[in-house]
Order: C-alpha cells, then sequence, then structure tokens
C-alpha cells in the first residue's frame, strides 16, 4: 500500500509518499508560504528532477490539490492515480491526555483533537486544516492521526506533575506531555534492535538534538520521562528555544525590557536557544565553524549545551536506575560528533568510551562506544515520516 504521510503547518505542508511494502519514498516535497504571497511547491519524484511549482495557494485544500496534481502528473508524476494512495498518516502535534496512541481518524476524534487545541495553539489547528483538506480532496481514503505526545503518555505521574497547585491540573490538565515521540520511539526500537537486546527487557536515553530538541528515558519500551514539558519549551538548550530557565526570569525581563508576558514567551522561543546565546546562528553548523575559528561565545554556547545534555543524561539514568544505550538522533545528533563528544566527555562516570574515528561518521547508523564502554553509545537517523506510514498501515 502507498501512504500519504502529511506534516501541516500554519503555512506549510510537507509530504512523502511511502511504498509500505518496500518502505521505499516514492516522492516527497514540500509546500510554503501557504495563504501567503508567494506560494510554492518543491516537489521531489524519487529518481526525477526536482519541480519547483510557484502557484498561489489561498488555502491547504489548494496546496493539498497541487500536491496530488503532481503525485499523479504523467511527467513528475510517481503514481497513476488517487486510488494508489492506500491511506493518509497526518502527524498531529498534541494529543493531551485523550491520546496515548495513533487513532484513525473520524469526526469524533477530531472533536476530541480540537479539544487539544489550547495544549498547542501553533500547531493543532494547523495540523487539522491538513486534515480536512486531504478528507476533501481524498474521499473515502481511511486517514490516521499519530501524535508527537502520544508516545509518552506511559509516563508515571512523579515524571509528569508539576510543582504547582494541584488544582491546574485538575482544571487545566497542566502537566509535563513531552513531544517527538514518534521519533523516541522509532529510535529507541531500532536501539535495542541494534544492540541485540529485547525491547521488553531494556533501558535506552534517546537525545533528540535537531533545531527542537528532546531526551527521552525509555525503559522496556516505554517512555518513562522526557525533558519537553506542557509545551516544547522546556527541557535541552534548542536552535532558538531557551529550554529549562529560572520561571522568575519571566518577570524579570518583562519589567526591565518593558514587555508582555506573550513577548516574553516569544523571546523564549524565538530568540534564545544557542542563536540567542552565540549571537551567532541557530544552526550548530555556523557556531562549530565560528568555535573553530576562535569565537568564544559559540564555543561556550556549544558547553553550555553539551553540558544541559548531559545533565538530562544523568537525571535520566538515575531514573530509570540504570542505562543500557544512549542514541543521539535528528540533524544535530547525527552529523555533529564535537557536540557528541562534548557530552560523552562528562559520562565517564558511567563507564562510558566513545572512539574518536567513529565519531567522525555523519548522519548513518554506527556504534561509537569502545568494546569496553559499559554503556553502548549509538548514532541511529531518525525517520518520523517512516515511523507514521507504519503506525497508519498497522491501523488501516
Ligand atoms: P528540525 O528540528 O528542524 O527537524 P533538524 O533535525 O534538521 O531540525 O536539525 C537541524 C540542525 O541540525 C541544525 O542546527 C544543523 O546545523 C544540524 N545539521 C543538519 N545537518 C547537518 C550536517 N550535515 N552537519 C552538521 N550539522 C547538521
Amino acid at each position: 500500500m502507498n501512504v500519504l504521510v502529511i506534516n501541516c503547518g500554519s503555512s506549510s505542508l510537507k509530504y512523502q509518499l511511502i511504498d509500505s511494502v518496500t518502505e521505499a519514498v516514492l516522492a516527497k516535497g514540500l509546500c510554503e508560504r501557504i495563504t501567503i504571497d508567494g506560494s510554492v511547491l518543491t516537489h521531489q519524484p524519487a529518481g526525477k528532477d526536482k519541480v519547483v511549482i510557484k502557484q498561489p495557494m489561498p488555502d491547504h485544500k489548494a496546496a493539498v490539490k497541487l500536491v496530488l496534481e503532481q503525485l499523479t502528473d504523467s511527467a513528475n508524476g510517481v503514481i497513476e492515480s488517487l486510488s494508489a494512495i492506500g491511506a493518509v498518516g497526518h502527524r498531529v502535534v498534541h494529543g493531551g491526555e485523550k491520546f496515548a496512541s495513533s487513532v484513525l481518524i473520524t469526526d469524533e476524534v477530531i472533536k476530541v483533537i480540537e479539544e487539544c487545541n489550547e495544549l498547542a495553539p501553533l500547531h493543532n489547528p494547523a495540523n487539522l486544516i491538513g486534515i480536512r483538506a486531504c478528507q476533501d480532496c481524498m474521499e473515502g481514503v481511511p486517514m490516521v492521526a499519530v501524535f508527537d505526545t502520544a508516545f509518552h503518555q506511559t509516563m508515571p505521574k512523579e515524571a509528569y506533575l508539576y510543582g504547582l497547585p494541584y488544582e491546574y491540573y485538575e482544571k487545566y490538565k497542566l502537566r509535563r506531555y513531552g513531544f517527538h515521540g514518534t521519533s523516541h520511539s522509532f529510535v529507541s526500537k531500532r536501539t535495542a534492535e541494534l544492540i541485540g537486546r529485547k525491547l521488553s527487557d531494556s533501558k535506552i536515553i534517546v537525545c533528540h538534538l535537531g533545531n527542537g530538541a528532546s531526551i527521552c528515558a525509555v525503559k522496556n519500551g516505554k517512555s518513562v520521562d522526557t525533558s519537553m514539558g506542557l509545551t516544547p519549551l522546556e527541557g535541552l538548550i534548542m536552535g532558538t528555544r531557551s529550554g529549562d530557565i529560572d520561571p522568575a526570569i519571566m518577570e524579570f525581563i518583562a519589567k526591565k525590557e518593558n514587555m508582555s508576558i506573550e513577548e516574553v514567551v516569544n523571546v523564549l522561543n524565538k530568540q534564545s536557544g544557542v542563536a540567542g546565546l552565540s549571537k551567532v546562528s541557530s544552526d550548530f553548523r555556523d557556531i562549530k565553524n565560528a568555535a573553530d575559528e576562535g569565537n568564544e561565545l559559540a564555543y561556550t554556547t556549544l558547553k553550555v549545551y553539551a553540558y544541559r545534555v548531559a545533565k538530562y543524561i544523568g537525571a535520566y539514568a538515575a531514573a530509570m536506575n540504570g542505562v543500557d544505550a544512549i542514541s543521539f538522533t535528528a540533524g544535530v545528533g547525527e552529523n555533529n560528533g564535537s557536540v557528541r563528544e562534548m557530552v560523552c566527555g562528562y559520562l565517564g562516570y558511567l563507564g562510558i568510551a566513545i572512539d574518536d574515528e567513529k565519531n567522525k561518521l555523519r548522519g548513518e547508523e554506527v556504534e561509537l562506544s569502545t568494546a569496553d564502554s559499559k554503556v553502548k553509545v549509538m548514532v541511529v537517523p531518525t525517520n518520523e515520516e517512516l515511523a507514521i506510514a507504519r503506525e497508519t498501515v498497522a491501523l488501516v
């Protein structure tokens, strides 16, 4: 079966068409500036040239239509007709406490996802727009929602409750949810396979280090703690997000800089992280280059970043009372050997040692740890689209 995987943002739509038998990507692409002037679709059919189409996309339905046209186009297409799409898998950011696994989308499910909107006001409404646009264009095709939060619904209370008045949890469901669940699930499963352990008898820490970054303690295949919280702002230092800070800093900045709470939160989300700290960029390649050229603040930024990751690894080794493997994934985790080296530099107490030559490799599955390391350290590239396609097939 061919599965169309959709990741819809407020003005963008990413897609992949995946053959679920061979797991090959038949085509992938991205619509940008939907609803804005200058809409553009970049379509990449496998084995053919990339196509860039500049055409107005006044709404998401127009974007979905254009994508479907390209997928079935005589020149740029990869399938004969829409009937070759057996199912659609949608990435949905927040499933609240309502969804502990992926679900087949029904009217009732859409209502429940809407109820989760206030927990992810920037993401969920856009995800729903994508679902509706696909339903309009592909009547009768089964659709599945795969939630970023679902994998973490196994966290115990001691991991998900904040030290706040309990009534906020009762009234507003204010708690830790965690994100990147599809990636943490995919990478932890693969890690167990690679280290030759049963998932049901394993302690794995997954470090998903991309623009957004989170870390997850996966015990016996279940998420028992994760660094992102009610929103994706908590935890590790990220490209532009601050991660953990003293909450009183919010009021301090608001007073000093004469800002509203919304404006401060915007600073924490968009102007902080390694971008704000280094004054260089949110991109780790730029920061690494600057550090190599002697920019001290850039080097300090990398240290601060790695130190935070190492502290979380320590916390999660404690949470699981041990760890069998630590896996690095996503853009930085898969490609940035210096960050991995800095992080592992703090982990000698766990008996961890890594092979410097293997650590130079990029973007491929590799065991970084030396033969005598007490804990395996791995690079396991994530593939959220494939994970969504697999979930979709399982439900359809
Ligand atoms: P997103 O959260 O947007 O999916 P990614 O997982 O793509 O983010 O990660 C983006 C980060 O990964 C950037 O900081 C970038 O520097 C880093 N990165 C991506 N590819 C490489 C590469 N080939 N070498 C070094 N760093 C890379």
